[in-house]
């Protein structure tokens, strides 16, 4: 039986780029070492790096205006780092919280600014459901957080907001999986483990004259400018991690880019989206406007049907397929490298619910 894994992440990684990592961890292009046992600076392994640099401004467009860094330390540590490159004690940055992660990083950036929250769209029960209209932004603020998709409640800004400041996006469940103008951005951070490779690193995508600007002292390892004039070799990077990036992003070429992926992730969302609003027995959680194209939230509309689909699922070979802890339900993460069988599969174990319970 074919397992289908719907985690959130980490998550599904294309199954050549697996192999060839599996087949690299025993002999690192044919010199007798893998490549968790190689030196970074090793003349096998230091060309990885500069070529998952490369392969990534490609896909995303990315100018030399912009730094690209793979750290460590999750997206949960770009949330203090961010507004510590960026923001003196006494500037002033705009957040919008959507979420749980971006209310962790509201939580954050508090400890290095003034972070004025300009819009929030927490339910009372605590939930999120929908993303804020037009935004009041404050003058003189810095830049605009955003969280351009929310993993856990599956809502993603499918338009950015417009403003005159940078934009500072969490992308950490979507990046790569649409086309997006860098340019309107100051910061794209986003840890890996999603749609990017294994977890351990983080790309960051820094605008350089944003830099500094603050006359705060930073951490070495904390200044972007480290990692930037380094070429993240300042220090022993996350190097098995940066070299699964490379295949992965090497097999996104091979998809016809971010183009030819944002085609595919449309229609493996739409249709999975199509089954649960036709399908009497299930309905979505958030406002269809804004709808997750890697996140897809339902729950059943009777409560006795949930425990059904789960054991329905499971026997179907689905893995992690429920919804976040704080929100039960379902959830597919179906990020790109979700092939769109594995929807099909989502579909059709739906369609025979109905068919056995409707
Ligand atoms: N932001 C978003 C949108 C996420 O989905 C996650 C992890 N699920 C995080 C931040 C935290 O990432 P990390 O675990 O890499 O710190």
């Amino acid at each position: 039986m074919t397992t289908w894994n719907f985690s959130s992440g980490p998550a599904i990684l294309p199954r050549s780029v697996v192999e060839k990592a599996a087949a690299a961890v025993l002999d690192f292009k044919g010199s007798g070492i893998g490549v968790l046992e190689c030196s970074h600076r090793s003349k096998i392994y230091e060309p990885v790096v500069a070529s998952a640099q490369a392969r990534l401004r490609k896909l995303m467009g990315i100018s030399d205006d912009y730094g690209v860094i793979f750290v460590q330390g999750g997206a949960s540590q770009q949330f203090a780092q961010v507004p510590m490159n960026l923001l003196a004690a006494t500037d002033m940055a705009d957040y919008t919280d959507t979420g749980t992660w971006a209310s962790k990083a509201i939580k954050e950036a508090k400890l290095f600014g003034k972070i004025n929250v300009v819009a929030s769209t927490k339910e009372e029960d605590g939930t999120y459901r929908s993303l804020p209209g037009m935004l009041l932004l404050t003058p003189g603020s810095k830049y605009l957080h955003i969280t351009s998709n929310n993993t856990i409640f599956g809502t993603q800004w499918h338009e950015f907001p417009a403003a005159k400041v940078p934009l500072v996006a969490d992308m950490s469940s979507d990046i790569c999986s649409r086309v997006v103008d860098v340019s309107k951005f100051g910061v794209i951070y986003a840890g890996a483990q999603k749609n990017l490779g294994p977890s351990g690193v983080t790309v960051v995508i820094v605008r350089k004259d944003l830099l500094g600007k603050t006359d705060r002292q930073i951490p070495t390892m904390l200044d972007y400018r480290t990692h930037i004039e380094n070429g993240s070799m300042f220090n022993t990077p996350p190097a098995f991690g940066i070299f699964v990036l490379d295949l992965v992003l090497e097999w996104m070429e091979e998809q016809g880019g971010v183009e030819g992926i944002q085609k595919l992730n449309d229609a493996k969302a739409a249709k999975l989206y199509a089954e649960i609003d036709r399908n009497p027995l299930f309905k979505g959680t958030v406002d269809v406007d804004v709808r997750s194209r890697m996140n897809v939230c339902f729950v059943t509309e009777k409560k006795e049907h949930e425990e059904l689909f789960m054991k329905l699922g499971k026997s179907r070979g689905f893995v992690d397929f429920n919804g976040h802890r704080s929100v039960g339900g379902f959830r597919a993460s179906i990020y790109n490298a979700m092939p769109e069988a594995g929807v099909d599969a989502m579909i059709e174990a739906m369609k025979d619910l109905e068919k056995t319970h409707g």
